[in-house]
């Protein structure tokens, strides 16, 4: 239901606002996903295009930014850095088409002191005084524990906090709850992830409540990945204590009942919030997101491979990679996963994350997961002709 909608929600057109006057360009969706001819851009935004086959080089008007993109390639490079887009380039009617993605997320935010996009009025407006752009670091060699070749920033969001307890489970130590394993987690999954010379951000740091969709806001520009730590629990039933294993979920509709407690669970953390979760509640935040299934396919590859690594580890069963609509995915503009470490109802589970080494074994496994995926993804970029990004 949240895809069609989203459909619903791409515009048929958008609207772009320069010193160069104001144009309507229409939205096309013929290849499956939203594009705009490229040509029509050269007025108000001052588009140049060269094509060399399939290689084409975009500027925007007065130093405004060089993009390359490959037709038939859903990439784009800027900067030394390569970035996915929902959709590839491609040519029609002696016409290029430049993905919406590529206008409509990575121009206003790689160029953000330039240009701001209105999702709500499909408005790009150029603005003002343009600053220099930041630079982007390089990475020379690979790095000698990974391999990695290019810099990396991972947001490790331990969930709840705070007056949010999370799940008190059963099984836990005494006085400890959710959030509390979930932090132990997350500050670990920081220690491993650094060790592999990759840059973290922990949402929260120690025990205090983030709001839910404050959390993705940690990963924007700077960031490759989002990482939510939690803990499974079942409800009180004859299944309650025998029920056991990690799950690994990215965000989509849920398709089972099982999927859709643990989303229920992992959202109800709204109610601890003081301010309102965005103007049309929980599902208006979710929707807020036109690019929420962008990265779908990316972070179902992220969820198996974490999920692969944290099964072959843990003394539970390997319940595979799970879809649900979690709100603190929904907003993250990344390949965004949760891992749901393990039941604090059962008692091998619980025991197993209520110890430092049960903790240390996930943190290891979840990092190890992170580098196969990011190794793939170097490689895919460099098998497109990204071999330059940082
Ligand atoms: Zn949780």
């Amino acid at each position: 239901m949240i895809f069609l909608l989203l459909l619903a929600l791409i515009p048929q057109q958008i609207l772009i606002a320069t010193s160069r006057g104001q144009a309507n360009i229409p939205v096309t969706t013929e290849s499956g996903t939203a594009a705009v001819a490229a040509v029509l851009l050269t007025q108000p935004l001052g588009l140049t295009v060269s094509l060399d086959g399939a290689a084409a080089h975009v500027t925007l008007g007065n130093g405004g930014g060089a993009f390359d993109f490959d037709v038939g390639s859903p990439y784009v490079r800027y900067d030394g850095a390569a970035y996915p887009l929902v959709g590839a380039p491609y040519i029609a009617r002696d016409t290029l088409f430049l993905p919406l993605h590529w206008l409509a997320d990575y121009v206003p935010r790689l160029l953000s002191s330039r240009y701001r996009w209105d999702p709500w009025l499909a408005r790009l407006d150029e603005r003002p005084a343009p600053p220099p752009p930041v630079p982007a670091v390089a990475v020379a060699a690979p790095n000698p524990v990974t391999g990695l070749r290019l810099a990396h920033t991972i947001v490790v969001d331990p969930g709840h906090g705070g007056v949010d307890p999370g799940n008190p489970g059963l099984t836990l130590p005494r006085g400890v709850a959710e959030k509390d394993i979930t932090l132990g987690i997350g500050k670990l999954l920081r220690a491993e992830l650094v060790r592999r010379g990759l840059n973290v951000v922990l949402t929260r740091a120690s025990d205090t409540l983030i709001d839910l969709a404050s959390r993705p806001l940690f990963c924007r520009a700077d960031c490759d990945l989002f990482v939510s730590i939690h803990v499974n629990s079942m409800p009180a039933g004859r299944r309650q204590k025998q029920v056991n294993g990690v799950e690994t979920y990215f965000v989509s509709d849920a398709k089972t009942e099982d999927q859709k407690r643990v989303a229920q669970m992992e959202n109800d953390a709204l109610r601890f919030e003081t301010s309102p979760a965005g103007s049309g509640g929980p599902l208006g935040f979710i929707l807020n997101d036109l690019q929420l299934n962008e990265y779908l396919r990316e972070s179902a590859r992220l969820a198996e491979l974490v999920q692969g690594k944290v099964s072959a580890i843990h003394p539970g069963e390997d319940r595979g990679v799970q879809q649900g609509p979690f709100l603190v995915l929904a907003a993250a503009r990344r390949p965004s996963i949760l891992v749901e470490t393990g039941f604090a109802t059962n008692q091998k589970d619980g025991a197993f994350l209520g110890s430092a080494q049960g903790q240390h074994k996930i943190a290891t496994a979840i990092a190890d997961g992170i580098v196969a995926y990011l190794l793939e993804f170097e490689r895919k970029i460099a098998g497109t002709g990204g071999g330059q990004a940082r």
